[in-house]
């Protein structure tokens, strides 16, 4: 049987005591706790994050369609005017002005520059350039069988224009410029004309709005759109432009073009960011160049970026991009050919609601991990002592302290059996019994100490003379026993006679330059005399001897009654 007391705890937690050292479970267990801890606390920053980005799309969604929507009001007004023009152009309104206003036309067509005014508050009015001017541009023509209605419907469409831009501005949160420039040597725009009419008009049909719009370069006959740049080394863009053709009966007559300044988008920009403290819109157009940007320092995109952007605009309509700590978010316009992105840096979206949630989130994290690594310092040092103090528990409980030798009940039960198994194996077991003599007056001279001292010496020479598989225990104050398995009355006797003798010679240090001489009287028997290996008969036996011995004048062994 162990000495030690069983347990309480359940058998599988022994079973796990016994198997792992339990400084192991604790740090395996703290582990596992940490990796958790770490999981869960990254997969929350993983889902903020994404609930983040899908928030910041969500804000780009919502300006791409209003934004898309006011392009889309423009493009439709566009398209309003050219079916109109074409409506007109075949059936021309039959009222007495406008052929009054064809007539002035006939008459002021070889003029360098001119122009002609229907009604000015209700009307725009066409300024045109000289027969010779047409004549000599290789792309412009007058030679139209349709002239006159071609000329009548620009005049309807500057009615139309007039009227929307006194009526429609609600509509819309740009305020286009809208233009008819004919290739027949006359354009119509809602802005007033600045500059040389002659030097205008060319201007406006050597624009690229105006000759993409040739049937070789737009066979489709679809909108486009053009971004303008001033000429200037910053390439800056000015005006965005959508422009359509006009074409009947196999005619290309001219093109109608809305032009979109890039402050106006700028503003309409700032707009969709007015109460939000953090993001930036930006416009591309599907070349990458910047258009227009919510902000008024407007940090472009790198050349990497740009290029990863275009590449990216290839093949999707939305998408997101990082760069350091800037994060992109990406959607083309459905009516514009380009893309509005929404920037934010890593430092907004920190100081944002879901910033503040991840940081603390992460503290929380940092304490729980520094609580948690304290605790198990803690609770390490703790096990490591447990461990210490349950090892000498259990040797306590098998030895005595101050001999090192058996204590009395490890020595009966390792007796007992080593006793069973010489039975067993019909091998002789013999049993010492020693006492000190007159040990009392050592304590009386020397002191308790220097008795202890003896005792610990005289446990040392009895180990020293001792076999190994021989056991040897204190079983009293002063008194030893010693079992020897496989040993005979007479083998016994002998080993007995060694231990006395060995106990007897010495000099024994009691205290500073003082040594006294002990002797011990020994008892001994053995399972042979009587075929008894009963160990508490052997040990009788021996302590009968013993006491023999000490009647004899002690310092001797007795192996016989
Ligand atoms: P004898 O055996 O020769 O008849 O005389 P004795 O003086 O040895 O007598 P006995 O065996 O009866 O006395 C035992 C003494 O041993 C009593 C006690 O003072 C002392 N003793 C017992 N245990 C200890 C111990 O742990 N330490 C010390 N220092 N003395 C002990
Ligand atoms: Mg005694
Ligand atoms: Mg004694």
């Amino acid at each position: 049987m162990h000495p030690v007391a069983p347990e309480k705890s359940p058998g599988w937690l022994r079973k796990l005591g016994q198997q792992s050292r339990p400084g192991r479970v604790v740090n395996i267990c703290f582990c596992v706790v940490l990796l958790f801890s770490t999981l869960l606390t990254w997969r929350e920053t993983v889902v903020l994050e994404e609930a983040y980005i899908a928030n910041q799309r969500n804000n780009l969604e919502n300006v791409v369609r209003e934004m898309d929507a006011q392009l889309q009001f423009n493009v439709d007004r566009l398209l309003f005017f050219r079916n109109g023009m074409q409506a007109a152009l075949q059936t021309p309104l039959a009222i007495a002005v406008l052929r009054d206003s064809e007539k002035e036309f006939s008459r002021k067509r070889h003029l360098p520059d001119w122009h002609i005014v229907l009604d000015n508050r209700r009307t725009l009015p066409l300024n045109g350039v000289s027969d010779a001017f047409v004549e000599q541009t290789h792309f412009l023509s007058r030679d139209n069988p349709l002239l006159g209605n071609e000329f009548t419907a620009a005049m309807e469409l500057g009615y139309l224009l007039r009227l929307s831009s006194i009526t429609g501005h609600h509509l819309s949160r740009f305020s286009p410029r809208m233009l008819y420039v004919s290739r027949a040597g006359f354009f119509l725009s809602n802005e007033p004309v600045t500059k040389n009419i002659t030097e205008q008009y060319y201007g406006l049909v050597t624009s690229p709005w105006f000759t993409q719009q040739s049937e070789r370069s737009n066979p489709g006959r679809g909108v486009r759109w053009y971004t303008t740049f001033s000429d200037d080394k910053q390439h800056e863009a000015q005006q965005v432009t959508a422009s359509v053709s006009l074409n009947a009966q196999n005619y290309w007559f001219g093109v109608l073009a809305t032009q979109l300044s890039v402050s106006d988008m700028g503003a309409f920009l700032l707009h969709a960011v007015e109460g939000e403290t953090e993001g930036e819109y930006q416009l591309y157009d599907s070349r990458m160049n910047l258009i227009a940007s919510s902000e008024k320092q407007v940090v472009p995109l790198s050349p990497q970026l740009q290029a990863q952007l275009a590449n990216a605009y290839e093949k999707d309509n939305n998408g997101s991009l990082r760069e350091m700590t800037r994060y992109i978010s990406w959607e083309k316009l459905r009516n514009f050919d380009g893309v509005l992105l929404r920037i934010h840096s890593l430092n907004e979206g920190l100081r944002g609601d879901f910033g503040r949630i991840s940081i603390a989130l992460t503290l929380l994290w940092v304490l729980f991990t520094g609580m948690l690594i304290l605790s198990w310092v803690v609770i390490r040092q703790m096990v490591s002592n447990m461990y210490t103090l349950q090892e000498s528990l259990q040797w306590r409980a098998w030895y005595d302290a101050l001999t090192r030798l058996y204590n009395r009940g490890a020595l009966f039960e390792r007796a007992a059996t080593a006793s069973a198994l010489c039975r067993q194996e019909g091998k002789p077991l013999a049993v010492l019994q020693l006492d000190l003599d007159h040990f009392k007056s050592i304590n009386d001279h020397y002191g308790h100490q220097a008795g202890d001292r003896v005792l610990a010496h005289i446990a040392r020479l009895i180990a020293n003379k001792i076999r190994e598989g021989d056991i040897a225990g204190r079983v009293g104050g002063e008194e030893f026993c010693v079992v020897l398995p496989n040993a005979t009355l007479a083998h016994a006797r002998e080993i007995a006679e060694r231990i006395r003798e060995s106990i007897n010679s010495r000099e024994i240090l009691v205290s500073k330059g003082q040594t006294i001489r002990v002797s011990a009287s020994v008892g001994v028997s053995a399972s042979n005399e009587h075929h008894r290996y009963d160990f508490a008969h052997l040990q009788s036996v021996a302590d009968r001897r013993l006491y023999l011995a000490k009647e004899a004048g002690r310092n001797q062994v007795r192996a016989e009654d």
